[in-house]
């Protein structure tokens, strides 16, 4: 028997907390390792963190949750994709959708083909070869098969809309039903030992609780990571310089739409999030070019249907903490960092801290070699998502406030620029695997605010004029017709899954 560890302690039961237990308690089952999860009455989880990406399911899946009884319960809504109104110019929108858009023609990236037929002459849109845009656009949805037909039905992929604190509710029952053991207290202190290894911690009951690890789901403070640990923060607030929200819910106007939708504003960006029982409103700014009031009031002129809670404003810094994974401490969620929501990343990285963190599984020897290549792997996903966030604002034409003509002079990190150098050049994205954003999501957003490459690949031009508007014709008519086949997102929300 290795030095196995023998209990982790997850602090917080917010999302982030609640996630952790319920993977862990299924990845763990049989080990003998104790799981415990402490959450205090007295301290509110944030409450928002409602809209996901498709690494929702893969958590859904891995967690070994009945993917209905979820969806009713938290009154999930599907989600194909964001809706970009207002982004690159007032009045145009565009769409990023989710899975592939197109299908490889001869072994050639879709993409380089569409855009050869651009330069033969033919005159189509992106999005028509997109199988989700396509959805998203005539609303209608179906849960993509688990053996495909075709390559239609093998090329989109979904998300959930969820309410974020019946989402915490719904894991914490299941987590009590497979044995987690939960603690409700405050914790008062971190007792942190002589190599600076965390010890216990002391409740508010007097008691203590120590564990060989801790993953710290405190939110934006890292109670241990932080407070306790010290480990540092990297502040990213020179590229991307939203660090307040306001946040509202209301009623549902019209059945809810299988998208998110985020609208440009003067200071930053507004969210719409549909649910099956109520619609999340944000309006996510930057404090130096707008005040909360300000905020608020835009925020409240702006959304439709009646107001169902008073404004809440939620600062915040984006950024990551320096190590995510410091001695017998693993930082979870805002605990760990936040990157504003534009592509509702946050509960990905959560899943995606897991996974990296169930590769890199300790033992009490805690060998610095596998914290280093956990946080080497982590550190990347952040990277990635944060240039492809500021993607967004450094390509936007808008020049009718302060904070979209400075964003016309942006900093850039070197690691997007060579990106996007590389992308005007011949229309290609180095894409590595492992990484969250295909090829496809770059060409949607370039494609959306109207960047375009000099020139596509030049093997291309071995390929035939009439064969290639053949093919790209039969890829549209391929999904117009499978898209026609499927019922509406309500029709099969209410069928298959109606909120209870
Ligand atoms: P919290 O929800 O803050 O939970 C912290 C927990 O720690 C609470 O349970 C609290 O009681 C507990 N706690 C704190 N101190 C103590 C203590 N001393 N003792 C015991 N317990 C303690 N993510 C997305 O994926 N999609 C989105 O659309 C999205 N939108 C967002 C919009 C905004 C404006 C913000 C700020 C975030 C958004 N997020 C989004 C991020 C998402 O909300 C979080 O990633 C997610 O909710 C996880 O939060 P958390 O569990 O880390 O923290």
């Amino acid at each position: 028997m290795q030095n196995a560890l023998r209990s982790i302690c997850i602090v917080g039961g917010g999302t982030a907390g609640w996630m952790a237990a319920t993977l862990l308690c299924t990845v763990l089952r049989g080990s003998g390792i104790k799981l415990t999860l402490v959450e205090s009455a007295d301290i509110a989880s944030i409450g928002v963190g409602e809209s996901t990406v498709p690494s929702i399911m893969d958590f859904i899946q891995a967690s070994q949750i009945n993917l209905k009884d979820l969806i009713q319960a938290t009154s999930a809504s599907f989600k194909l994709g964001i809706r970009f109104a207002d982004w690159s110019v007032p009045g145009e929108e565009f769409f990023h959708p989710f899975g592939r858009t197109g299908k490889d023609i001869n072994g050639f990236d879709f993409y380089q083909a569409w855009l050869k037929s651009l330069a033969d002459g033919q005159d189509s849109n992106w999005l028509d070869y997109s199988p989700a845009a396509t959805m998203a656009e005539q609303q209608r949805f179906m849960l993509r098969p688990q053996h495909p037909n075709n390559w239609v039905q093998a090329s989109y992929a979904h998300a959930l809309h969820l309410d974020a604190i019946q989402l915490a509710r719904f894991l914490r029952q299941l987590c009590l039903t497979r044995g987690v053991n939960r603690i409700e207290a405050t914790v008062k202190e971190v007792i942190v030992d002589q190599r600076s290894f965390i010890q216990s911690l002391t409740l508010d009951d007097g008691s203590n609780l120590s564990s060989d690890f801790f993953i710290d789901c405190t939110g934006f403070k890292g109670l241990l990571i932080e407070q306790a640990l010290q480990v540092g923060y990297q502040d990213w607030s020179h590229y991307l310089p939203c660090n307040r929200a306001v946040t509202i819910q209301t009623e549902n106007q019209a059945p809810p739409v299988p998208y998110t939708v985020a609208t440009a504003r003067q200071a930053g960006w507004s969210w719409a999030i549909p649910l099956q029982h109520r619609t999340g409103n944000g309006y996510v700014y930057a404090s130096q070019f707008c005040s909360d009031e300000e905020a608020i009031d835009t925020l409240l002129s702006t959304v439709t249907g009646k107001v169902l809670n008073q404004p809440s404003v939620i600062p915040f810094v984006t950024g990551k903490r320096n190590k995510i994974w410091q001695r017998n401490c693993l930082a979870l969620g805002l605990a760990g960092g936040f990157l504003e929501p534009l592509e509702s990343t946050a509960i990905h990285l959560v899943y995606k801290t897991l996974v990296h963190f169930i590769q890199h599984f300790p033992d009490r020897d805690f060998d610095q070699d596998v914290q280093d290549g956990f946080n080497l792997k982590i550190d990347q996903d952040y990277q990635e998502i944060r240039d492809f966030i500021i993607l967004h604002y450094c390509t936007s034409k808008r020049q009718d406030s302060t904070l979209w003509r400075w964003c016309q002079d942006m900093p850039v990190p070197e690691t997007l620029a060579s990106k996007i150098a590389l992308f005007k050049q011949r229309g290609q994205i180095p894409h590595s695997s492992g990484q969250f954003f295909s090829c496809d999501s770059w060409y949607a957003i370039l494609e959306g605010v109207k960047i375009r490459p000099n020139k596509y690949h030049p093997l291309l031009d071995a390929f035939n004029r009439q064969d290639l508007v053949r093919l790209l014709d039969e890829n549209r008519q391929q999904i117009r017709a499978e898209v026609q086949k499927m019922p509406s997102h309500h029709d099969y929300l209410q069928t298959h899954c109606p909120a209870r």
